[in-house]
């Protein structure tokens, strides 16, 4: 059942991602110390740890050297116990600087565990060196160990939390830049992808939604809203641009969540894809729809918050540009052949007409279809709009690129063909006339019909464009009288 009611939606944008299950990454401990002792009594009470639903996974080193080629060879360590006393008396102490300074890392939390504290006071220890925690070994029972483990793992989730959120936003930044320098639908919804899914870590897959402007809508219970068009499509959902996510589509949860964010007006997330909602204040909107690997957390979401909103504004600029080109090309072109108009013909004459007068060399035609109320009484109006939009096919196929190509009015186009003599000028412009006599052109169905064209050429320059046509004109009237499909020149 489907509801009739007007859809009073502003431009919008969702983005669907999908994600997979939440995987219990584990925390990641090194233990440095040369004491197999030591090593089998952590293991014993950290292995029982579960902190944040994540397990503990245990790395072991039993020198300072090995513990140096861990670090730099593993990711995502999050806390060192680390020994001081190990193949030197300050081999732990030493590791510190090199971890810091050496590796960079200053992510890890470092706990440092000493059996000998004498060698290395605590008070000296913490303010020379950038470690976390100090505990005496003999003092360190289970429970402390728990503690400080425990407040060392928060630390580092903490500074984790921090720059992802920094990289996050350099992301943001840095993509939405290249979106905004992005005018084309096409290369926009491409791009949006791109950023989506280079932001989430994830193959760019989905699907993006523009809404058409339509002022009342019926909207289905499920599916997308049918104003709302696939304008974009990664390979999966490459059914769906035929389809538009209807009933038969097989992506039903996805339509059924790009249909909520459009409902509600906002980001939606299931355990499979993420829907992005858009608004640009515009009339029409879009949905973009990724899928993840990733399972999208809570602090993804409020980045991609930030990021959504930055995009609406890049998307409102893409729409705008897309209208301004449309119409600027509608200001030149004619509606029904595609072709110039009489306003662009002789904007782009007059320079051509300056150079002619240089090179003296250039051809204006003017082209009449003979008979053409003929073919509108004959066989209707529709039938006369498909032989006028043959005839501009057939001159955008002849003519070459430096020719100005239009129409004129009617059933008469004006072609201005530079660097040709008269000789030259009667041949292109017979054998044009020649071939359009000879086409059957296919009006409907079952019928085709031939029409002929009479021609009047110029080549007497003037310094005028308006006394040039003028004179093709005339000599076009020539070519009536004449008896038609002719072609006079002068
Ligand atoms: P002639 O050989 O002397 O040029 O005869 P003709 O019938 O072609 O000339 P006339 O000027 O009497 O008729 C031109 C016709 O072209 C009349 C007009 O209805 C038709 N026409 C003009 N513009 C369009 C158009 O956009 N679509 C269609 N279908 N017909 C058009
Ligand atoms: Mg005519
Ligand atoms: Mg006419």
């Amino acid at each position: 059942m489907t509801e009739k009611k007007p859809l009073n939606l502003k431009s919008n944008l969702t983005v669907a991602l999908q994600s997979a299950a939440h995987s219990h990454t584990p925390w990641r401990i090194l233990v440095v110390d040369d004491d197999a002792d030591v090593h089998a009594m952590t293991r014993l009470i950290l292995t029982k740890i579960v902190f944040k639903n994540r397990p503990i996974e245990l790395l072991s080193a039993y020198s300072a050297a090995e513990a140096r080629e861990i670090l730099a060879r593993e990711k995502n360590i999050a806390v060192i116990l680390l020994d001081v006393v190990m193949e030197t008396e300050d081999a732990g102490l030493r590791l510190v600087k090199i971890i810091r300074e050496e590796l960079k890392n200053n992510d890890v939390r470092i706990i440092l565990r000493t059996g000998q504290p004498g060698q290395a006071p605590e008070e000296r220890v913490i303010v020379d060196y950038d470690i976390n925690d100090y505990k005496a070994k003999n003092e360190l029972t289970s429970q402390k160990l728990f503690t400080s483990v425990i407040a060392s793992l928060r630390a580092y989730e903490t500074i984790m939390s921090l720059n992802k959120t920094r990289h996050g936003l350099e992301k943001i930044l840095h993509s939405s830049d290249s979106l905004f320098k992005i005018q084309s639908m096409n290369e926009f919804a491409s791009g949006i992808l791109t950023q989506l899914s280079l932001f989430l870590d994830c193959k760019p897959q989905g699907i993006i939604c523009i809404e058409e402007s339509t002022e009342v809508e019926i909207q289905p219970l499920s599916g997308l809203p049918n104003n709302m068009k696939i304008i974009a499509a990664t390979e999966e959902f490459e059914c769906c641009m035929k389809c538009n996510l209807d009933e038969s589509c097989g992506h039903k949860a996805l339509a059924a969540l790009m249909h909520r964010s459009i409902v509600e007006r906002k980001n939606q997330f299931d355990d499979k894809y993420t829907a992005f909602y858009l608004d640009t204040n515009d009339n029409k909107a879009t949905i973009a729809l990724v899928c993840s690997e990733n399972r999208i957390d809570e602090h993804d979401r409020n980045l991609l918050e930030v990021f959504t909103s930055k995009i609406s504004i890049a998307l409102a600029n893409a729409i705008h540009y897309q209208k301004m080109v449309t119409f600027e090309k509608a200001a030149v072109t004619d509606f029904l052949t595609g072709l110039n108009n009489r306003r662009q013909l002789l904007r782009l004459g007059m320079p051509l007409l300056a150079l002619a007068n240089r090179s003296n060399c250039l051809a204006v035609a003017m082209i009449d279809i003979d008979f053409f109320k003929r073919v509108n009484d004959d066989y209707g109006h529709d039938a006369g709009d498909i032989v006028l939009k043959k005839v501009g096919e057939m001159m955008n196929e002849r003519f070459r690129r430096m020719d100005i190509v239009a129409r004129y009015g009617g059933e008469e186009f004006c072609i201005l063909a530079p660097s040709l003599n008269i000789a030259q000028a009667f041949e292109l412009f017979d054998n044009f006339r020649a071939s359009v006599a000879n086409t059957e052109i296919q009006i409907s169905n079952d019928a085709t019909i031939k029409i002929t064209l009479s021609i009047g050429v110029t080549t007497d320059l003037c310094p005028d464009l308006d006394d040039m046509i003028a004179a093709a004109d005339y000599l076009l009237y020539r070519a009536k009288h004449n008896g038609r499909n002719c072609v006079i020149v002068k």
